[in-house]
């Protein structure tokens, strides 16, 4: 095996029900789109069943996999589903996003006249990402259309924020007065939503009757700022996935000896290089190299020159008595040291979702429940 993704579904289980009494009395969808952001669809979403309100899901497929599974929780797909698609989404029970008056509301309702039954739809508001949703200006009248017609069934309404990490930005809360100001015409009983994991933890008045929580589910932290506060009242999140691999080749290079591709490091002294058979295609970010470490041993090495499609290299010369075959982790513990997914993210520029996400699904996942 060339590397081994292992993910904690007791960790999943415990943030989930962490985060489902941060919120309540709202109710909390588990987000499990992009594969379970990278921690695997089917495993994760049984795990996460008992502990939540709803699934959310971003395509039709994921639903469909869902029940192909056995999974029977209430669905929600986020995302646009192609005509093609909308009568196995019925069929599947799950519930669709609506953001418009005209082509996709149609075809919604007919797919579901087709089936001689209803589609149940969560409507969507634009309050500030510019992505998907009804303007505010327009969604009264479009809510009132919805209602209007027989095949469709409001499960909710919702909207998503641009700028709910950190603590010092008012657009949140500008956000969510367009949104409470465009939906004050809907029923009592439809759920209104706006929050995901930051905002929950930040902003308090977002959770209104429902939370859509993905990234804190897998014990990541959305941004530096709500992991203080949430410490700060009591709250830890426990990662849930690691990620390791072994070293296949050593390398002893004199001073002086540049490696990899382009030739970007250079051994300051005699050095031990370390191969690692992984690389970007297996979910490696190439501007890992030069600037992430990973665990060998218990120490944090650095990732040295260039990562490959599917090799990287590690300086090594401090571990002793390293061997090919050793373990090596590039998230996750080993011995005192601890390397998140956050860790990974900040040294490649990028964000923790990203790093996960991108995790292949051809990776073996091994589950087990702490
Ligand atoms: C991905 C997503 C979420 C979850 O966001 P997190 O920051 O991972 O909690 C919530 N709502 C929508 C619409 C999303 O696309």
């Amino acid at each position: 095996m060339i590397a081994e993704l292992t993910v904690d579904l007791g960790a999943i289980a415990r943030n989930a029900s962490a985060l489902a009494r941060l919120v309540a009395p709202a109710r909390l969808t588990a987000v499990v789109k992009a594969n379970a952001y990278g921690h695997g669809l089917v495993p994760v979403a049984r795990a996460l069943a008992p502990h939540v309100a709803r699934l959310g899901v971003y395509a039709a497929e994921e639903a469909v996999a869902l029940r192909d599974a056995g999974i029977e929780a209430p669905v929600h797909v986020f995302g646009p589903v192609p005509p093609g698609e909308l009568d196995a989404v019925l069929a599947a029970n799950a519930e669709l996003t609506l953001w418009d008056r005209d082509l996709y509301a149609r075809q919604v309702a007919s797919a579901a006249r087709r089936r001689r039954g209803r589609a149940a739809v969560h409507a969507k508001i634009d309050t500030g990402v510019v992505r998907l949703g009804l303007p505010p200006t327009e969604a009264p009248a479009a809510l009132r259309a919805y209602a209007a017609t027989p095949e469709l069934e409001l499960a909710g309404v919702f909207s998503h924020l641009a700028a709910a990490e950190e603590l010092d930005s008012p657009f949140t809360q500008q956000q969510l007065a367009r949104f409470l100001a465009a939906t004050a015409g809907v029923a009592p009983g439809v759920p209104r939503h706006i929050a995901a994991t930051a905002a929950a933890m930040l902003w308090p008045e977002t959770r209104l009757d429902a939370v859509r929580c993905g990234i804190g589910i897998y014990g990541i932290w959305p941004s530096a700022e709500t992991r203080r506060k949430m410490n700060g009242d009591g709250l830890d999140l426990e990662p849930a996935l690691s990620w390791t691999t072994r070293i296949v080749a050593l390398h002893e290079i004199e001073a002086g000896t540049t490696v990899g591709y382009g030739r970007t490091w250079t051994a300051q002294r005699p050095s031990r290089i370390a191969t690692l058979p992984i690389g970007y295609a297996e979910g490696l970010p190439r501007n890992a190299g030069n600037a992430a470490h990973a665990l060998v041993s218990g120490r944090r090495v650095p990732l040295v020159g260039r990562v490959c499609m599917d090799m990287a290299f590690l300086d090594v010369t401090d571990v002793p008595a390293v061997d090919a075959g050793a373990a090596v982790t590039l998230i996750g513990a080993d011995g005192e040291q601890r390397i998140t997914a956050e860790d990974l993210a900040a040294a490649c520029g990028t964000i923790a979702y990203e790093i996960v996400a991108r995790l292949p699904a051809h990776v073996p996942r091994t589950y087990h429940a702490s």
